[in-house]
Formats: C-alpha cells, sequence, structure tokens
C-alpha cells in the first residue's frame, strides 16, 4: 500500500512539470567537458523550431563524441549541409539519439561510411542501417565534434527523438547535469487589432509596450492600462538566459490567462518535424523580416497547427467597457519562473465599413498570372487570408535578364508550403533555352530558385515570394588550387571551387580515372580529398582530375599530376 503511494506520487509530480515520463539518467552526457549550450530545444529558428540542443565545444573542434547509451546506429547521413556528418542511435528504450555536425566519424563508422561513398560515388549520403550491422556500447566514442553541414561555429548538436514517431524530445528533461538559476526575461508585449475594426490605443496596427519588472514579475510601465476593442492579440518577445554563458535561449513554458481563463499554453516537450514549418505563423514573420525579432504570438493563425500548444486563441474580443486582467506565466525547463500582470480597458467596437479590398484565401488554391508571368498557390500555402495585391511587372534592374522582373507579394508574408511560378521568357536564342532559369532576387543577390520547361514557360518551385526574372548562365564554374599548406604537409589535396550565378549542384574527383572521395564545404567553397594508402599507391606520380556542375549544367573541369 506505501509503495503504490508512492508511485502515484511521483508520476503526479512529472505529469505537472512535463506532461510526460522522460527516462531520467538513462543517457549519459555525449561530450566529457562541462555542457554549457549555444542553443536549446523549441529556440525560435529560420522556418522550424530547433528540434535538439547545441552544446559548446570550447570554440573548437574534435571533441570525443560519446554514444550517451548502447544501442545500434539505425542511420548515417552525410551532406554538405543541414546536420553536415550525422549519427543516429536506437536505443532499446524507445529513443534515438542524434549527433551532428561532427567533424568526423569514429574509425569503426568511418569504414562503414566509406565502403557506402565509393560504392555510391558521392560524398552525400543517407542510409539507414538494419539492426546487425553497428551495435554501439554506452560511452563508446562514435566520432568527433565539429562544424560540419550548416553550422555557424563548433558545436554538437544533439537530439533525442522517440523512435516510433521520429518526434524530437526537449533533451533538458532527461536529467543532463546543466545548472541554471538565470529566469527568462521579458523584452516587450506586443498588442495587435486582429481584424478591421479592432483598435488598440486609437491604432489599427499593433502597438509595442514597455515592460518595468519587480522581483519575477513585471508590469507595464506607468502602469498604463491599453484600451482595446474588437478581436485583440497578445504577443510577447521573451527568451532564456543560463549560467555561465552569454548566448540566450528559447523559454520552455508560457500560460496566458485573461480574467483567470487560460486563453493560450505552449510546453515545448516535443513536436512533429512536419509541424515545425508554422514557426512561421507562430512568430510575426513581417516584423522578423524587418527588424530581425522573433517574437512569440499568443494567438493562432486560421492556417496554424501546433501540437505543443495545448490550449490556444485566435484573438480576444473586447466590447465590454470593463477592465481586464491579463498574467502570463513563463518558465524555463528548469523551473525559474517569471509572470507578466496588466489590465486593459475594454471599449465598444466600431462598426467602421469595412475597406478591406478583395482577398487570396488561405483555404483555396489560387493561380494568378499577368502579361508572361503566372504563379500556382496549393490550398493552405498562406497561415491566414491576405490582401490580394496585382502582381507588378517592372521593368529588370539587369541588362543580362531575359524576361521583365515580377513582384508577386513582399518578402514579408511566409509561405507554408512552396509555390510554383513561370515566366516566358522574351527573345531567348535556341541554343541557351538549357542554361535559363528563375531567378529570385534576395536582397541584392539573385538565387537559383529552378529551371524546368513546361511549355513556354520556364518553372521553378520555391518557398519565397518576392520578385522573380529570367537569367541565364553559360559560366561555368571556377577551381582553383587552396591557397595554403601543400598536401605534402596535411595529407589532403584542397580545391576552392565558385559559381558566378547559378550554384554549385554537384562536383566529382579522379585519381588515375578511378572515383575518390572529395568531402565538401560550400560555407568555405572547399573540397579536399584525404590522401590514403587504402586509395592510392605511395611514392608514384598520380593523375587527377575535378569536374564541377553548376544548377544549369555547365561543367567546370581540371586535370592536375602530384606525386604522393
Ligand atoms: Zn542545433
Amino acid at each position: 500500500m506505501k509503495i503504490r503511494l508512492i508511485i502515484f506520487f511521483t508520476l503526479a509530480s512529472f505529469a505537472i512539470t512535463s506532461g510526460q515520463n522522460f527516462p531520467k539518467d538513462y543517457f549519459s552526457a555525449p561530450l566529457d567537458i562541462p555542457m554549457y549550450l549555444s542553443g536549446n530545444f523549441g529556440e525560435l529558428r529560420s522556418n522550424h523550431y530547433h528540434s535538439g540542443i547545441d552544446i559548446k565545444t570550447q570554440g573548437r573542434e574534435g571533441h570525443k563524441v560519446y554514444a550517451t547509451a548502447s544501442g545500434v546506429v539505425s542511420r548515417i547521413k552525410v551532406s554538405p549541409y543541414g546536420y553536415g556528418h550525422a549519427i543516429y542511435i536506437d536505443h532499446p528504450n524507445g529513443y534515438t539519439t542524434v549527433y551532428g555536425h561532427l567533424q568526423r566519424f569514429s574509425a569503426k563508422i568511418d569504414k562503414i561510411v566509406k565502403h557506402y561513398q565509393y560504392s555510391q560515388e558521392s560524398f552525400a549520403i543517407d542510409e539507414m542501417l538494419a539492426s546487425d550491422i553497428l551495435k554501439v556500447k554506452k560511452g563508446e566514442v562514435i566520432g568527433f565534434s565539429g562544424n560540419s553541414g550548416s553550422s555557424g561555429g563548433p558545436h554538437l548538436h544533439f537530439e533525442i527523438r522517440e523512435t516510433e514517431s521520429e518526434y524530437p524530445t526537449n533533451p533538458l528533461l532527461y536529467g543532463f547535469d546543466i545548472h541554471d538559476d538565470v529566469a527568462p526575461v521579458i523584452r516587450g508585449l506586443y498588442i495587435y487589432p486582429l481584424d478591421e475594426t479592432a483598435v488598440v490605443d486609437g491604432s489599427n496596427d499593433k502597438k509595442l509596450y514597455r515592460l518595468t519588472k519587480i522581483g519575477n514579475t513585471y508590469s507595464l510601465q506607468n502602469a498604463k492600462v491599453p484600451l482595446v476593442s474588437g478581436k485583440i492579440g497578445f504577443a510577447l518577445d521573451t527568451r532564456d538566459y543560463m549560467n555561465g554563458t552569454r548566448n540566450y535561449y528559447g523559454i520552455y513554458q508560457l500560460d496566458m490567462y485573461v480574467d483567470e481563463q487560460l486563453e493560450h499554453s505552449f510546453t515545448f516537450d516535443k513536436f512533429s518535424f512536419s509541424e515545425s514549418r508554422y514557426l512561421n505563423a507562430h512568430i510575426d514573420y513581417a516584423l522578423y523580416k524587418t527588424h530581425k525579432r522573433r517574437i512569440h504570438k499568443l494567438f493562432h493563425e486560421d492556417n496554424h497547427k501546433e501540437s505543443f500548444t495545448e490550449v490556444f486563441n485566435k484573438g480576444i474580443y473586447f466590447k465590454d467597457k470593463q477592465q481586464h486582467s491579463v498574467r502570463i506565466d513563463i518558465a524555463d525547463v528548469s523551473g525559474n519562473k517569471i509572470d507578466l500582470k496588466f489590465n486593459v480597458q475594454a471599449a465598444v467596437q466600431k462598426e467602421t465599413p469595412n475597406l478591406g479590398g478583395p482577398l487570396l484565401s488561405y483555404y483555396m488554391p489560387n493561380r494568378l498570372e499577368i502579361e508572361n508571368f503566372y504563379v500556382k498557390i496549393p490550398a493552405l500555402t498562406f497561415y491566414k487570408d491576405i490582401p490580394k495585391k496585382e502582381i507588378q511587372a517592372i521593368p529588370s534592374e539587369r541588362k543580362d535578364s531575359y524576361s521583365k522582373q515580377y513582384h508577386f507579394l513582399d518578402e514579408t508574408v511566409p509561405l507554408h508550403k512552396n509555390i510554383t511560378v513561370g515566366i516566358r521568357p522574351n527573345d531567348i536564342p535556341h541554343h541557351l533555352h538549357d542554361k535559363a532559369f528563375i531567378a529570385r532576387k534576395n536582397g541584392s543577390k539573385y538565387r537559383f530558385a529552378g529551371h524546368n520547361w513546361d511549355g513556354k514557360y520556364l518553372t521553378a518551385k520555391t518557398n519565397a515570394v518576392g520578385d522573380f526574372v529570367v537569367l541565364v548562365d553559360t559560366i561555368a564554374p571556377q577551381i582553383s588550387l587552396w591557397r595554403g599548406s601543400s598536401f605534402k604537409k596535411t595529407g589532403k589535396l584542397r580545391y576552392k571551387i565558385t559559381d558566378n550565378l547559378s550554384g554549385i549542384a554537384s562536383f566529382k574527383g579522379k585519381i588515375d580515372g578511378k572515383w575518390v572521395l572529395f568531402e565538401y564545404d560550400p560555407k568555405l567553397n572547399i573540397i579536399w580529398h584525404i590522401l590514403s594508402p587504402e586509395v592510392i599507391t605511395k611514392v608514384q606520380k598520380h593523375k587527377l582530375e575535378l569536374e564541377v556542375k553548376d544548377s544549369c549544367g555547365n561543367i567546370g573541369f581540371r586535370e592536375a599530376y602530384f606525386t604522393w
């Protein structure tokens, strides 16, 4: 009887803090240096929520990375982008750990990876391994920390996923040794009028309110009471800090009460990769695009689904001339808490005529067209209905373009799905057909978007709106010897590869006529081959051939002879 009671209470306390009973003390740390983070779970990133933790590696690469529990390597991925060199280990307790941005693998794993790379003649691989191929023990070195893939500095990206669902879970719920008694901070409150007749302090646009803080409670500066009427949304600029670092992090948990009624609540315990792009609806995307600030909107858009937001509103109506209390509780994963309390004064909503023009429905597919341009938008691409704006055809800013420049919506409009744009180029010589592509203007740069021909139209699938134009790329990528220590010193053949316009699509290296592995780091524009007696015989003259292709199929070649 006594034992039962104890179990009951233990489960109950888990349920309050995390909602799920994650195994504590099952996983050991993946590195043997103190655990400081440069990023945490649920952090608001570009087009996604961060699905793991980023562990700092003292500014350098090459730390041993250990299997955090025994299991089988279920997947190995190598890519110049994303997680770079990454290992996935399935554990018998139903969880999978992921280790990303590795510099290299352990000798045992590297042998298997090289086998795949050489048999597929590709640097990039993504292999699912049967469970009897590669077993690892808890504490075994599986690789070395690095900065590979889309990493902006040396660190280890570490994830714990549910094996079955592949949902990433919050690694800080597993009892790792992290000391954190620093509470989150709130940098500002935003109040949004959410329809044409809603008003916030006399404005039809969102308003920012500055805050003051006493103890762990924030309030509005000068005890301000915002005047609101109609459909209103709240949003917070809030972040977390931890001991021993200057980095900032995402918050873990937030509850918003209006008149003591829970109106919005989320907890970053776990989510699905399929919902990660709803981040663009969660933040104020336009504010991010214009001010590089990612805030938490505490209301949902019409097309906005997040399983970790257990309670949500789509705007709250104020129209009764009363004051209403708002309280927002925020916690980090270590249990440090703050809150924000303020009142709003509701006013009667004015019945002003609807001045809005026609809308583009988020719910329906759309196809728009002007002159030689069309855009196809699948259903559920926008997060809400958006004001319909005419596509503009303007003279191209570039002399070398083969179309006008077509402007479709501002970059501040986020997209949940890819749209298809088509342009019929003017007077493009037949021999240049294969070299033409649609470029999307991004700031002052023109990025390759696609180059499929659909009848007389060039088409591209793209996940962003803005300005589109047809360009032609006839210039092959450049291959030049990497300036630095010679291969005799480093044991590496290194070359710099660059492309002027459409970007590098693939590359290939051969020694003495046989494919050899060149690794690729697009951040540094270099490819390199590590010389090894397993690949070529020593003290002999060898012929090296390099071939680099851009997105329009132009191929750059380079030949060299060397004795190693
Ligand atoms: Zn990461």
